[in-house]
């Protein structure tokens, strides 16, 4: 099955000159989800990991089944306000400004190796801010899964000498 079949891209979205990808259609069909979960899973085996982390929201719909389906944990990375526990936070660039990225202080043990699950890589600012919390908590990223890579944006730059994959380029 051709992952790529079940992404819709939408022009001019959320403004003009931009290509929106959709993943929605992925998560509509059982067997596409099933396959591009199963993808990620065999990555984050390979890898060793032993705790997902996945940012809000799009990283909670990739990274909550692939925890499940290895038995490991999953830590949420939420924007500012939303955790009730202790926090760490970080700044990350939007496109106007910055905004903060939290975890919960004991969402990571030290020294456990950590894969890092989104739905897209960009620009790199989210993933990177990711990085940035779980290595603070002193976890180990030993890799990291995307959906999707928009490659003309150079997000890979942000993420050089770690591991990534990303099931889809475009
Ligand atoms: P970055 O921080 O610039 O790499 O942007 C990545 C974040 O923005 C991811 O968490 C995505 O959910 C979201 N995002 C950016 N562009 C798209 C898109 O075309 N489709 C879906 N999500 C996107």
């Amino acid at each position: 099955m051709n992952l790529n079949d079940y992404i819709a891209s939408i022009e001019d979205y959320p403004q003009e000159g931009v290509t929106f990808r959709d993943i929605t259609p992925l998560m509509a069909n059982g067997p596409a989800f099933a396959q591009a979960t199963q993808e990620i899973v065999d990555y984050a085996r390979e890898v060793g990991a032993e705790v997902a982390v996945g940012p809000e929201a799009r990283g909670f719909i990739v990274g909550c089944p692939v925890a499940y389906a290895m038995e490991i944990g999953f830590a949420p990375v939420r924007k500012k306000g939303k955790l009730p526990r202790e926090i760490i936070e970080v700044e990350y660039e939007l496109e106007y400004g910055t905004d903060l990225l939290t975890m919960h202080k004991d969402a990571i043990t030290p020294g456990q190796k950590v894969i890092i699950i989104d739905d897209l890589l960009a620009t790199g600012g989210t993933v990177k801010a990711t990085i940035d919390l779980v290595e603070k908590l002193g976890g180990e990223v030993v890799g990291i899964a995307f959906l999707i890579e928009l490659k003309e944006l150079n997000g890979r730059e942000k993420i050089e000498g770690y591991n990534y994959k990303a099931l889809m380029q475009f």
